[in-house]
């Protein structure tokens, strides 16, 4: 498994991935996907924290593996 596949939009993992928000925000997200964790978190910050700039980079940091 190459690294640029590893978060490839097709391919499914089996440990399932979570992304948690703020604390005070409580909101949290988890896939088998990493590509998805990201694309539902980014749409989360855009909707909620129009202030916050977040890049999928940083997101992809902050992916907890269960
Ligand atoms: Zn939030």
């Amino acid at each position: 498994m190459t690294k640029k596949n590893h978060w490839g939009k097709n391919k499914m993992d089996e440990t399932l991935k979570q992304i948690r928000c703020r604390p005070e925000c409580g909101f949290m997200v988890r896939s088998h996907s990493g590509a998805e964790v990201i694309e539902l978190a980014l749409m989360h910050v855009k909707k909620a924290h129009p202030t916050i700039n977040v890049s999928p980079d940083e997101l992809r940091k902050r992916i907890r593996t269960l």
